[in-house]
């Protein structure tokens, strides 16, 4: 049976680059998935890159995987370097065949979308963690490669990813998870002259990305819709025995299991929600079973608060704005348990594990907002100084990441006043921002000093100073078409401490310029 031989793997040798079959691997890597059944993936070469150039390595991802890591322009490591080129280019994979894409399905901007599946990515296996507790207490990552080429799901597009996009999505992969999103990993770039065709004519790139499981509620979808319950069920004690262990205990593990990904998912979103971060595509297939962020396509962070904010130009309606994202999570699980309900086999059941979502979501989001604004455990009146200040924001189009943390400047050292990059940010509306700052004090009011220094510190912790904001992305990404890897090494350098105000990175702190343009993208990549 699959579950008893993929539950506790047994462990594997650590990797020897000069060992396994001939020719040198960084890795060593497993796969388990296929053992599912051949229904769930395509067995695929990747078509990987010509004269790939490894572009840039996130150090403590290198770290989960225990790898290391070839130091920038010293010529010593010009071997171990073109390793991790062929290697997390596909390259490597291109030869023995142990790569494989996975078929899911989804619903896309509410519409079911059919059969879409891996297009892109190649899954080159698992390699063991270095130290489990980084893997949130999974052993194993699986090693994703995302744009080497064309799979058996690639439909009538190209398989490849543009640099633009690439770049974007390891810059963020690892700043989120610096900010405490549970989201993907990225583990390095590489790039090449491959020509790839979009808008205009741009190069090929690929980001290696790590995850202990890249299942998405797509998987069950398509299981679930094709009337293949049998695959189905299958691919429940897969995921059971690898991501929600203590589900197989229940006496209904794919409630069990709905209940598990409602709660994963709310402390998420709540997440989402507080440091301003905006998915931009919340299709179902774009739902991580373990509740991470992943595919990071024409995201956004917001700048000038505005609830209604997405980055995504294709989303003519706002379905995946900021403000929506908790509602659609919601609509997504239950496109999610309708897909289950087959092997949970009450209905009820299955709406009211759906329903937990907002007893999850409104605590996490709560808690969130009030050690943001250094409330501490929350009072009657609070979630209505909470809302007041969220709509406050919004009616003067404040920035929501210098806001918060110049809120915390002020709550540190009350004496100094408001801070003038405060008030800025508030100066279509200077008295009702005093009325409010005065019901803060007031509420604050009663503090020691010592705990309102403890208050103050808690929400230099809460409220970061460096998020990827469009234009420094933007920016970034012109100079890496340039050939330049510098700024997108700094931006990652930086955005590795959010919230540490870091000597030299005030302009990575600063709201866009007014010549910035509007943060928004399309979904082309
Ligand atoms: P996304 O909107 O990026 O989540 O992608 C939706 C679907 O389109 C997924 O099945 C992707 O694998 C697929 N896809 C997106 N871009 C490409 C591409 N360039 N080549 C092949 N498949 C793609
Ligand atoms: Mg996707």
């Amino acid at each position: 049976m699959v579950l008893d031989s993929l539950a506790r793997p047994d462990p594997i040798a650590p990797a020897d680059p000069s060992t396994l079959g001939g020719e040198p691997r960084l890795l060593a890597l497993r796969q388990t998935f296929p053992a599912l059944g051949p229904e769930f993936h395509g067995t695929t070469a990747p078509q990987g890159l010509p004269q790939p150039r490894l572009r840039l390595v996130s150090d403590d991802a290198a770290q989960l995987l225990g790898l290391r890591v070839p130091a920038p322009d010293d010529p010593r490591d010009d071997g171990l370097r073109a390793l991790w080129a062929h290697t997390f280019s596909g390259n490597a994979a291109a030869a023995d065949g142990s790569a494989i894409s996975t078929v899911y399905a989804g619903h896309q901007f509410g519409n079911w979308a059919g059969q879409l599946g891996d297009g892109r990515a190649h899954l080159l296996g698992e390699a063991l963690a270095a130290d489990s507790s980084q893997a949130c207490g999974h052993d194993w990552w699986e090693v994703q490669i995302k744009g080497a080429g064309r799979t058996p799901f690639s439909r009538h597009a190209d398989g490849r990813a543009v640099l633009r996009s690439s770049l974007r999505e390891f810059l963020c992969s690892e700043a989120m998870w610096h900010l405490g999103v549970p989201t993907t990993r990225a583990l390095c770039l590489v790039d090449s002259d491959l020509p790839v065709r979009r808008e205009s004519v741009e190069s090929a790139a690929v980001v290696a990305r790590l995850s202990p499981s890249f299942l998405r509620f797509g998987h069950f979808e398509h299981f679930s819709h094709s009337g293949r319950h049998d695959a189905l069920r299958r691919l429940l004690d897969y995921t059971v025995a690898r991501l929600y262990p203590q589900a197989a205990q229940a006496a209904n593990p794919a409630l069990e299991l709905l209940r598990q990904v409602a709660a994963a998912t709310a402390a998420l979103i709540a997440r989402w929600q507080c440091v301003g971060f905006v998915h931009g595509v919340m299709n179902t297939d774009n739902m991580s079973m373990l509740g991470w962020t992943i595919d990071y396509g024409p995201f956004g962070f917001v700048d000038a608060f505005d609830p209604g904010y997405t980055p995504n130009t294709t989303d003519a309606y706002g379905r995946y704005a900021w403000a929506r994202q908790p509602g659609v999570a919601r609509w997504n699980l239950l496109a999610l348990a309708q897909a289950l309900l087959p092997l949970i086999g009450d209905e009820q059941a299955a709406r009211d594990a759906v329903e937990d979502f907002a007893d999850h979501f409104m605590p996490a989001m709560r808690d969130g907002m009030q050690a943001k604004l250094g409330l501490g455990a929350a009072r009657d009146d609070d979630p209505d100084l909470v809302q007041d200040w969220i709509d406050l924001l919004a009616a003067c189009r404040a920035d929501w990441t210098v806001s918060h943390r110049q809120l915390a400047h002020w709550v540190a050292r009350p004496q100094a006043g408001v801070p003038a990059a405060l008030q800025q940010q508030f100066a279509a509306w200077p008295q009702r921002l005093q009325d409010w700052l005065e019901r803060l004090r007031l509420r604050l009011g009663e503090l020691e000093p010592a705990q309102r220094e403890a208050r103050a510190a808690g929400m230099l912790r809460a409220n970061p100073c460096y998020v990827l904001r469009h234009h420094l992305a933007q920016a970034a990404i012109a100079q890496a078409q340039a050939g330049d890897f510098g700024p997108a090494s700094r931006l990652m350098t930086v955005l590795r401490r959010p919230c540490e105000e870091q000597a030299g990175s005030e302009d990575l702190a600063a709201p866009p310029p007014p010549d910035a343009g509007p943060p928004v993208l399309s979904c082309s990549s």
